[in-house]
């Protein structure tokens, strides 16, 4: 317990950009406050290096172009209480050709927001780009967007002016202090560092790229966050009489690099009678910051040089004056300012913090937040999108408190799975010999997308639509489609061919793939307690099902061949949980799967009746929920588990098959159905206590 009284109001951890402008409004909004930076205030290791940034409003989202705007204006606030000039307006130049997202978001997207808000700009074609501004060879197709407010940003001046009004303004700044822990308690945090402890009402924590080196001591949990570690270099003027703008060139990417570059006019700040150019990208990335190395990386340099001597006029090629940065990488690009999660931190409304993305040009606004959330724990404007909640900002194999709470969601997503999945199989048996299996599975597909279509516009917008998002999916997803598409194939053909139970019982195998495909595909080692139950999971399936002799043919092993894909399509979508939004994972397994049908049933085509069309529909219908409440299961719970209440559509089908297909229920049934149930129940008991003995 806390028992001394408080060194200060509030305590800012890290003395960069964001972390000084903390400091300043808190000190302004009348708090005691004491700043702790490791290094020293503009050092070279963190995300702040170097002289310049840009700070510009042409913005694909229109939110951050509003805040940009408002964070212009305190700049401009700030420059007058320093009497400093900190934005050198210049102007930018976006050109290249329309991309999918990049840090930097796309060309005409931006242009669309600038319209939305009045704000002026001029279009310009390839040759006039080459005309007024010194590049050369641009292709062809080419095109650009001139915006006349965007400016470059002091970053040393920054640094410096709020220094200075942080003394001024009674901030006890402490450089050479190193935090190591925080402790979150009822009345305040203590904080500690190599020499000593504070104890402090509230805390900002603006750590940059070392922010998981804090957070996991203190709380258990880690930010899925990747470090860039991004090279640039100066490049010496040869024709002064040329006008060099500030510039970002959009263009799809080449041999593994992103292809995207850009470059800042010449500033007295930072080196006279040079221009700074990167690519934006890094070849060198890793998670902890301790990997990085300050010598600039070759290949990165090599990059921007050949794009100097191949695309730009009246420079000398040779690069001077090289170093680099740390970019903090959350997985959309954005940053996190929100209190600490209240999963993982208690009384976590303590610590506010502000990390990750394109910050510097909100420094003056993100530190104004920050200071409106500790003091008032709320703030005017709309920090939504910067939320610690939102998908794949935490690591996920460190959410698993949540996700042990979720185990009941996860097993109700599951059975309702499974029912909707007994309900499309005994359909296909009992209606839907007269069409083919290609046929049916692409109508299935296209349905379903046809079906999420507007649940994805009304919940994410129409940006969420946009097709350019398909060029950064990852392999994952594309796995994930073809395991699932397989199921369909060979489940469906199988039930065609061979007794309906039969092909349902090979397909029930699949929890006794899981395992194997996890540990194939991910390396995932299964604990060894929970095979008996799945044995006998499996034990009872066999027993339900009656299994019999004939069962060894090749419709027989191509039913079980649905089982493996089963397992590779839960395994797949475990893993895509853990890092992307589950709607849309559905609506790209959809959009894919149509495509990749639609090829395939292209031989098959044939007309179909009305009869049939509305079957489809019901089978659609039932698809897309089987398909929906799957994806939520594994959200919420392990692929064990999903896969044991899975086998609950046996229990379902043989419902459906008594009340329609009249058969009756045997003894072997019952006592196959009582294992069914023990196996699943027990395994997912065990996975319970298993992760509470851990
Ligand atoms: C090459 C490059 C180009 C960029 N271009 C732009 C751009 O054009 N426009 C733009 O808006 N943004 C840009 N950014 C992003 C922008 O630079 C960063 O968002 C911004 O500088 C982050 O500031 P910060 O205060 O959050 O982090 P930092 O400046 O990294 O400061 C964090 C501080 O916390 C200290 N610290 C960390 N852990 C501890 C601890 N345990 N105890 C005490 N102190 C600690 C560190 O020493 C560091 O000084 C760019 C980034 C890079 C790398």
């Amino acid at each position: 317990m806390m028992n001394k009284s408080y060194d200060a109001d509030v305590i800012v951890i890290g003395g960069g950009p964001i972390g000084l402008a903390s400091a300043y409004f808190c000190a302004k909004q009348g708090n005691s406050v004491i700043l702790l930076e490791k290094f020293s205030i503009g050092n070279q290791q963190g995300s702040s290096a170097e002289h310049v940034r840009m700070w510009r409003i042409m913005y694909t989202e229109l939110n951050h172009a509003k805040l940009a705007i408002k964070s212009g204006e305190m700049f401009q606030a700030l420059e007058k209480e320093a009497d400093v000039r900190l934005l050198h307006k210049n102007g930018l130049l976006n050109f290249g050709v329309e991309t999918g997202y990049t840090p930097e978001g796309t060309l005409n997207t931006a242009v669309e927001v600038m319209d939305q808000l009045g704000k002026k700009y001029t279009r310009l074609n390839k040759r006039q780009i080459e005309d007024r501004y010194p590049f050369k060879n641009l292709p062809d197709d080419f095109s650009g967007v001139y915006q006349e407010e965007a400016a470059t940003i002091d970053v040393k001046e920054t640094l410096q002016s709020l220094l200075r009004l942080n003394k001024i303004n009674g901030v006890d700044i402490r450089t050479g202090e190193r935090v190591v822990q925080m402790v979150s308690e009822a009345n305040g945090v203590i904080v500690r560092s190599e020499t000593r402890d504070y104890v402090a009402k509230k805390v900002i924590l603006c750590p940059g790229s070392y922010v998981n080196e804090l957070i996991y001591p203190s709380f258990g949990f880690k930010f899925n966050i990747l470090l860039w570690e991004m090279c640039f270099a100066y490049y010496r003027i040869t024709d002064p009489t040329l006008t060099f703008p500030m510039w970002f060139q959009f263009d799809q990417p080449r041999n593994g690099h992103s292809n995207l570059f850009y470059g800042f006019p010449e500033a007295h700040f930072a080196r006279k009678g040079f221009v700074r150019l990167a690519v934006d990208w890094a070849s060198h990335t890793f998670m902890d910051p301790h990997e990085r190395e300050f010598s600039p990386r070759k290949l990165d340099i090599q990059l921007t040089r050949e794009y100097v001597m191949q695309h730009m006029k009246g420079l000398d090629a040779a690069p001077i004056d090289m170093g680099s940065a740390l970019m903090t990488h959350f997985p959309d690009n954005l940053s996190v300012l929100d209190f600490l999660p209240k999963e993982h931190v208690p009384y976590h409304k303590n610590i506010v913090l502000c990390t990750g993305g394109w910050a510097f040009k909100f420094t003056p606004l993100f530190g104004k937040i920050c200071a409106d959330l500790v003091n008032q724990g709320e703030t005017d404007v709309d920090i939504r999108e910067f939320s610690i909640l939102r998908d794949a900002i935490i690591q996920p194999n460190e959410r698993k408190n949540r996700m042990k709470h979720s185990l009941f969601w996860g097993v109700i997503f599951s059975l309702l799975s499974a029912f909707c999945y007994s309900a499309l199989t005994t359909l296909i048996k009992i209606n839907g010999v007269a069409i083919s299996v290609p046929i049916l599975v692409f109508i299935q597909s296209a349905f379903c997308l046809v079906f999420i279509l507007p649940i994805m516009f009304f919940k994410f917008g129409r940006a969420s639509l946009n097709l350019k998002q398909f060029s950064t999916i990852k392999k994952q997803h594309l796995f994930r489609t073809v395991f699932s598409l397989s199921i369909g194939y060979c489940l469906f053909l199988a039930i065609k061919k061979i007794p309906y139970f039969d092909a349902v019982l090979l397909y029930n195998a699949f929890p006794l793939f899981v395992p194997v495909v996890a540990f194939a595909l991910l390396g995932t080692k299964m604990n060894k307690r929970l095979w008996p139950f799945i044995l006998m999971g499996f034990l009872g399936v066999a027993l339900t099902m009656n299994i019999d002799v004939h069962l060894v043919s090749l419709w027989a092993v191509i039913a079980l061949l649905s089982a493996v894909c089963a397992a590779g399509s839960i395994v797949m979508m475990r893993k895509i949980s853990a890092t992307d939004n589950s709607l849309k994972s559905l609506y790209y397994y959809f959009f894919i799967s149509t495509i990749i049908s639609g090829v395939i049933a292209i031989p098959e085509f044939h007309e179909i009746t009305q009869t049939s069309f509305m079957l489809l529909m019901a089978m659609s219908v039932l698809f897309f929920f089987v398909q929906y409440f799957l994806v939520l299961s594994a959200t919420y719970t392990t692929a064990q588990v999903v896969s044991s209440t899975y086998y609950s559509n046996i229990i379902f089908s043989l419902i459906f098959s008594i009340f329609l297909l009249n058969n009756a229920l045997s003894l072997s049934v019952i006592i196959g159905m009582v294992l069914i149930v023990v196996g699943g129940v027990g395994v997912i008991f065990l996975q319970k206590n298993l992760k509470k003995l851990k």
